[in-house]
């Protein structure tokens, strides 16, 4: 038998163990809905095993869990007969926390115990919420076909460390004993316990037991419903119970945004209950991110985080799919090779866009939340999902200088009728934030003349352009790119002359200015875009944009910078000025270099040499 051995938590799990008992105070009922999830969880997992096995059984089929308390002991038993744990699964399992990015997730936590309280909820709290409400736990365990010699103790205060020793367990599975805090005697109530199992775990597929006294007969009372919610009919189901179903399986503290239930019935026979989140996770863009589905066949859980049955961009929707045509001793393996489960998947996927569209329309505020939390993730769709491509992009959402808000969104529809009839391609700008778009010098000719423009200041906006070239007929322009065509715009004939007039007047400034500039600018020329600026830089239209440029570099990758085209608005006073006195050689490459300068400053950019910069302009200044 192998002696007692004390081990110290991992660092992640002495902070979560402090985080939780501080933020979580106000919802520490959550610990006995974690407890009872694991005790499900542990069912499902045998009944899983024992289709192969089934003398793991142990001719005790009958699973349960069943929550005692005693009040003169202080504690409360939640004891389940699933699959139980072996020495070092407790070790492992109940010391660790496997999740990736769970330090980047613990450092983004500020000291604001209501914001972290709804954080560390999406995180999923787990087997640790014991210690919001007890200051010693037990744990007992015995794995399923295993000698009851070899059962296990586990033991921990929640400070920095555990001790596990060999016992005997005569019963299959896992007891958890919580050694009640002082203050916390609520807990060694029957009432009190019973509302919280039926608020949290009243329609979770496993029978919740207490122990009834009636005169001097102790009965089995089953507390909670017991009934798998996605098998009842809809009519039965109220919203309330949908949601806690929700919080159940996504160990969330908010009620989701959206349900869908649906029976599919035909070929393919199968039952979905789907949520979407009110709230994005945080490991929402993690690659390795767990999905949320959990799968059951015949209403027998198979396995937990499958994704073969939802696209990649459509990690954020969790819940429950209960297929009967696969069959029982299905793997991931055959998961990924399947044509039943691609026809699914198909199934699945059209029903989330078909739902968030109608959102779309119909519950307008609904929408907004959910394009703010998981907008930026759809936006992977179009190009993932090309069978549905014009579904996800009729859905997809973007600033507009339209409403000139950030929150006021429009979808390409509304641009596409929104356009201007000699109007050809989406016109769109990119930059770092909303305000950077908004405020482009290139987008002055456009605002002057009515045209729409995209202020895509998401980071996937750019990517997005690339790789989703047309919709609708349309392809999308970028006002920084190219030269513009001023029919498209709208120019009329006097202003076109009024052009041509203007790069005949500025021929041999704009000569000069290149000469000044040198190879930092591939070309200067006059500009059709400025109405107030002096200049603006624009690049050629088969270059990677700029922002794209910034973000690969700030990546780490390598990029062929594209030297921008200087453009210089022909009725600025700054640059008829400096025309008329072109024969000061040192002031024209002052201006050249400042006008080059402000240029890049107010598209987003970085200059080269800020120093100089500011050098230039002071001399400019003093004279
Ligand atoms: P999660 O349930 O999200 O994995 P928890 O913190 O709730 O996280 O539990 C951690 C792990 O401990 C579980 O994944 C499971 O392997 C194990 N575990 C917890 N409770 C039980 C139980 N009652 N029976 C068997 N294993 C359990
Ligand atoms: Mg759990």
């Amino acid at each position: 038998m192998l002696e007692k051995q004390t081990l110290g938590f991992q660092t992640e799990v002495k902070e979560i163990l402090n985080l939780m008992i501080h933020s979580l105070y106000s919802n520490k009922e959550i610990f006995l809905r974690e407890l009872i999830s694991n005790a499900a969880d542990a069912a499902d997992k045998l009944r899983f095993e024992a289709i192969a096995v089934p003398s793991l059984y142990e001719n005790d089929t009958e699973l349960s869990v069943q929550v005692d308390f005693d009040p003169k002991a202080r504690i409360v038993t939640v004891t389940d007969n699933g699959i139980g744990m072996t020495r070092q699964e407790m070790i492992d399992n109940l010391g660790t926390i496997a999740k990736s990015g769970t330090r980047e997730f613990l450092a983004s936590l500020s000291q604001n115990a209501a914001r972290d309280a709804k954080l560390i909820g999406q995180f999923g709290v787990g087997f640790y919420s014991s210690f919001i409400v007890a200051d010693k736990v037990t744990v007992v365990s015995r794995k399923a076909g295993v000698a009851p010699e070899e059962a296990v103790r586990w033991e921990s205060q929640g400070m920095g460390e555990f001790s596990v020793e060999n016992t005997v367990k005569t019963t299959r599975g896992t007891e958890i004993i919580l050694h009640l805090k002082e203050q916390e005697s609520e807990f060694l109530d029957e009432w009190r316990l019973k509302t919280i199992i039926r608020k949290y775990s009243d329609h979770i597929p496993l029978p919740v037991i207490m122990k009834k006294k009636e005169k001097d007969k102790e009965e089995n009372e089953i507390v909670n419903k017991a009934t798998a919610l996605w098998n009842l009919p809809k009519n039965e189901i109220k919203e309330e119970d949908y949601n806690e179903f929700y919080k159940y399986i996504a160990h969330d503290f908010e009620a989701p945004l959206l349900v869908m239930h649906n029976k599919v019935e035909g070929n393919q026979e199968y039952t979905n209950l789907l949520y979407i989140p009110a709230r994005a996770p945080f490991d929402l863009y993690q690659r390795e991110r767990h999905h949320g589905l959990k799968l059951y066949v015949k209403r027998v859980f198979i396995m937990d985080d499958v994704e073969q049955f939802l696209p990649f961009y459509l990690r954020f929707v969790k819940g429950v799919l209960d297929c009967n045509d696969l069959p029982l001793n299905v793997s991931r393996e055959i998961l990924q090779h399947n044509r039943q489960v691609e026809s699914i998947k198909s199934g699945l996927t059209k029903r989330v866009l078909t739902t968030l569209e109608k959102i779309a329309q119909e519950e307008k505020e609904k929408y907004e939340i959910f394009w703010d939390q998981f907008g930026s993730v759809l936006k992977e769709g179009p190009v993932e999902d090309t069978q549905n491509r014009d579904l996800i992009i009729k859905l997809l959402r973007f600033s507009s200088t339209n409403s000139g808000d950030i929150k006021q969104r429009v979808s390409l529809d509304e641009y596409i009728l929104r356009m201007k009839p000699q109007q050809k391609h989406i016109f769109y700008i990119t930059a770092d934030s909303f305000s950077a778009a908004e405020h482009s010098p290139q987008l002055e000719i456009f605002k002057k003349q009515g045209i729409e423009v995209l202020l895509l200041h998401d980071r996937v906006d750019e990517w997005l352009t690339m790789h989703v070239t047309e919709y609708q007929g349309k392809t999308w322009q970028s006002v920084s790119k190219g030269k513009l065509d001023l029919d498209e715009i709208g120019e009329s004939k006097e202003e076109k002359e009024e052009q041509k007039k203007g790069e005949k007047e500025f021929k041999d400034l704009i000569a000069s200015v290149k000469e000044a500039l040198g190879e930092r600018v591939q070309e200067v020329r006059i500009s059709h875009r400025l109405t107030t600026s002096p200049a603006c830089i624009v690049i050629e239209d088969h270059e990677m944009g700029l922002q794209m440029q910034r973000i690969l570099q700030a990546a780490g990758q390598v990029v062929s910078q594209a030297k921008p085209i200087l453009e210089l608005n022909p009725s600025h006073p700054l640059v008829i000025q400096l025309n008329q006195q072109q024969a000061d050689k040192e002031k024209l490459s002052n201006w050249s270099s400042v006008l080059l300068g402000q240029a890049i400053l107010s598209e987003g950019g970085h200059l080269d040499d800020p120093s100089q910069f500011v050098q230039q302009l002071n001399k400019l200044l003093i004279k």
